[in-house]
């Protein structure tokens, strides 16, 4: 609970951003913060443990900036999912719905192995779109999914139950 406050109180509502109407969640004053940035890293990291991952997930942006220091913390590999076109490897590619038209996003294909069981870590679940298809990269991948650990849920968006039938089971998590 006290965990909880001082996350709470380290994001600010930024209102009409990226556009009229919406209320976006801005985390860059939590990572400003030492200390409740290591609290966000030590609780994502216990989530990892708690499931069973052996590696992470980070979605391009914000889930970088999350899931790098969670995965040194939990001692476990770090893989970027990111926006079509930015790997230079050989990828998987899965293409989503957005509110306006759609989004496509990459994985390195050999960064997946049949024994590994991946937690996808982000820094907002809203529609669940971007956390369902990094569930299918994985899933296409031949690894297991071990859940979705994200620091908040916007739960009037119905992400949760969007993301359901992807889960199989697996846990959703949020701070
Ligand atoms: P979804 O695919 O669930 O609709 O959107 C989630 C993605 O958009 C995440 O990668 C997240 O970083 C970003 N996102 C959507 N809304 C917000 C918000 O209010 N604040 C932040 N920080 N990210 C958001």
């Amino acid at each position: 609970a006290a965990r909880q406050e001082l996350l709470l109180s380290r994001i600010r509502d930024v209102h009409d951003y990226p556009q009229r109407g919406v209320v976006f969640k801005d985390i860059t004053p939590l990572l400003a913060d030492p200390s409740a940035f290591a609290e966000l890293t030590d609780a994502l990291a216990e989530l990892c443990a708690r499931h069973g991952a052996t590696k992470i997930v980070g979605l391009e942006a914000r889930g970088f900036i999350l899931g790098a220091p969670v995965a040194v913390r939990a001692g476990l590999g770090f893989i970027p999912v990111r926006k079509a076109g930015k790997l230079p490897g050989a990828t998987l590619s899965q293409a989503y719905e957005l509110e306006y038209g759609t989004a496509e996003i990459e994985i390195h294909a050999e960064d997946l192995a049949p024994d590994d069981r991946v937690m996808v870590v982000d820094d907002v679940l809203a529609t669940g779109g971007t956390a369902g298809a990094a569930i299918e990269l994985i899933r296409r991948g031949g690894a297991q999914v071990a859940g979705v650990a994200v620091l908040m849920e916007l739960g009037f968006l119905g992400g949760r139950a969007r993301l359901e039938p992807a889960l199989r089971g697996a846990p959703l998590e949020a701070l």
